[in-house]
């Protein structure tokens, strides 16, 4: 039965019990302050010491920081020598930055199909494998880490690189190891990501060279001298600011991670089991930068949505339009990707944040199961 219940510690004006909320305290700003008052503004220590840090906490030995995720994916593929003429397979399931990424090397995306985890499909991937490919981007959707080892066997079987899309999977595992482990990945600290400077992103790597290559890119290509240059570059650079936050936030990431674990595993059992979950493969550690659900065959996704937002409860569809069947990379050539074309019209993602109070997290299950009894017995 739905009643319009709401909490007596959520006042109406309080508005919705959000999707995502950054995780910043007196840490951050005290390290910010710092910075402002140190005059040392960009290219310092603590960008440094993000990178060594945060690179560190990945499981790669090499950090390149950048002003955003979508520019470190960028330089990611330069630097493994991506440009026109090939062709990069990656899902179609995904934040449209990882196609514009590719497409920006002068690249063509090639979209292969999800399996039930929601990420890049292995052998559907494997099929794509043409004369020009020369690369497979592996995006971790919602902070579930894809089948990096699969992926790992098959770039290295058919002479490919693999940069992997980690930009909600800060903290992703798979059998214990950080993903960084497996090659090349790109993370990104924007506002909603698991953790955040605002904006920002970093390409780690364990390659020296596509790290040195990534670094001289982000700074206009600089040589050895000062102002003398050895190819076209960008300012793609992050700041001593952005990266103070990122520092402090990076000692706070076991403790996010924890707490984002807490509440998926609250909705994992207290959750109507009629809404599906996308497949958590064994070993994989799972840093739920989504919660997401798969809204039973016959039901309205979209109601979902409504009634919860009535109760109170923000959701989000990430993403409600897969890329192969956005404007810019509709093509004759991109074959159909049944499973994410399903996913994108089922599934639906509730608040999983650390500032989740437990009457908070009681009302997003309360709203969902609500939703299932009313469903069932109309
Ligand atoms: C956020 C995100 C990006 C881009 O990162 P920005 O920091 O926003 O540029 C790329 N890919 C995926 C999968 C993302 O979620």
């Amino acid at each position: 039965m739905i009643t319009a219940r709401r909490s007596a510690t959520r006042p109406a004006h309080q508005g919705l019990i959000p999707i995502a909320r950054p995780q910043l305290g007196p840490e951050e700003e005290a390290a910010v302050l710092e910075v402002m008052r140190s005059g040392v503004l960009t290219q310092g220590e603590r960008t440094r010491a993000f990178e060594q840090g945060f690179a560190t906490a990945m499981g790669a030995k090499y950090g390149v920081a950048t002003c955003n995720g979508s520019v470190a994916l960028y330089l990611a593929l330069l630097a493994h020598g991506i440009g026109p003429g090939d062709e990069v397979i990656t899902s179609p399931l995904t934040f449209i930055a990882t196609a514009n990424a590719i497409a920006h090397t002068g690249a063509l995306p090639v979209f292969a199909d999800v399996d039930d985890t929601l990420n890049l499909d292995c052998s559907a991937a494997a099929r794509l494998i043409g004369p020009r490919t020369k690369a497979i981007v592996l995006v971790h959707l919602h902070g579930n880490p894809g089948d990096v080892e699969s992926f790992k066997d098959l770039t290295e079987e058919r002479g490919l690189s693999l940069i992997q899309d980690a930009c909600q999977a800060v903290g992703a595992t798979v059998d214990g190891r950080p993903l960084g482990a497996f090659g090349t990945a790109v993370y990104s600290f924007y506002a909603t990501k698991n953790i955040t400077t605002g904006e920002g992103g970093m390409v780690i790597a364990n390659d020296a060279r596509v790290a040195q290559t990534c670094a001289r890119l982000r700074h206009q290509a600089y040589a050895d001298q000062p102002y003398v240059h050895d190819g076209i570059g960008y300012n793609f650079r992050m700041t001593e600011i952005q990266a103070a936050i990122g520092l402090v936030q990076v000692g706070r990431l076991a403790e996010i991670t924890e707490r984002r674990r807490q509440v998926a595993a609250y909705y994992d059992s207290n959750v109507s089991k009629w809404y599906r979950r996308p497949r958590v493969a064994p070993g994989h550690g799972h840093v739920y930068h989504q919660y997401t659900l798969r809204v039973p065959a016959g039901w309205s996704r979209d109601e979902v949505r409504v009634q919860l937002q009535q109760r109170g409860v923000g959701t989000g569809v990430y993403y409600p339009l897969p890329v192969h069947l956005q404007p810019p990379y509709l093509s004759p050539r991109n074959a159909p990707c049944p499973v994410a074309e399903t996913a994108a019209r089922d599934m639906v993602s509730v608040p999983v944040h650390p500032a989740l109070s437990e009457n908070d997290r009681l009302e997003v299950a309360a709203a969902l199961n609500g939703f299932t009894a009313a469903t069932l017995w109309s």
